[in-house]
């Protein structure tokens, strides 16, 4: 597994190597946003570790700059000053995939990297899905409905996958941030329905039938279905 540090805190960002090379990992690191990104686009990387706060391109300019350049497929983790909740949303928007507040515990980091970097390793074992028109492929990545491609962030990925695997069944946020974000501590349940409305408006939203239906009180269940109250 590579993964690549864009961080100019020096303290910080030897403190993630260091931590993560003893857990097997294999670490690139950038000191500004202008490196990170030319990294990010030269080599492939399993993972990218971005701060926001960097000399130059600011993490936030990386990550949507990355995305725009059709870099979809590797998950980003930002991390943020504590607090900076309007930082979070912002990241979510550039397409980071999960983030985490300065400072935290090397254990948190590591749950967040494992979480993220897993779907790479599980989808040895060729398969796809479909659900109506809607086919996934768990190697590829590629994502279609009705023969029309549709390009997905790592997250979005996996939390349609896990809906899929679920279809027909409700699955409550603490159920979705539990196996797809795979924490269970201090994050809020809302930035599930922010990602299910980022998958909405692009598996969803020019199609028919809808697949992603909100079970009020409980949480979404994924299913093929013409009623348009549900
Ligand atoms: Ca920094």
């Amino acid at each position: 597994m590579k993964i690549l540090v864009v961080e100019d805190e020096q303290s910080v960002s030897s403190f993630i190597r260091k931590g993560l090379e003893e857990q097997g990992y294999e670490v690139t690191q950038a000191f500004d946003g202008t490196m990170g990104l030319r990294a990010a686009m030269q080599k492939d990387f399993d993972l990218l570790i971005l701060d926001i706060i960097l000399p130059g391109m600011n993490g936030l300019e990386v990550c949507k700059k990355l995305r725009e350049e059709g870099e979809t497929a590797v998950p980003v983790l930002m991390l943020t000053a504590l607090g900076a909740t309007d930082d979070v949303v912002t990241g979510l928007d550039a397409g980071a995939d999960d983030y985490l507040a300065k400072p935290f515990k090397f254990k948190e980091l590591l749950a967040r990297v494992r979480a993220l970097t897993r779907r790479k390793s599980l989808s040895k074992a060729t398969k796809q899905l479909q659900v109506a028109d809607l086919e996934i492929d768990l190697d590829s990545k590629v994502v279609s409905r009705g023969d029309k491609p549709i390009k997905l962030t790592a997250k979005e990925f996996n939390l349609l996958e896990y809906l899929i695997r679920n279809k027909g069944r409700v699955v409550s946020r603490v159920d979705i941030l539990e196996n797809v974000w795979e924490v269970n501590f201090d994050m809020g349940t809302n930035v599930i329905d922010v990602y299910v409305n980022y998958l909405r408006n692009k598996i969803d939203k020019n199609f028919s039938p809808k697949l992603i239906h909100t079970v009020v009180g409980m949480g979404y269940v994924l299913k093929e279905s013409y009623d348009e109250n549900s």
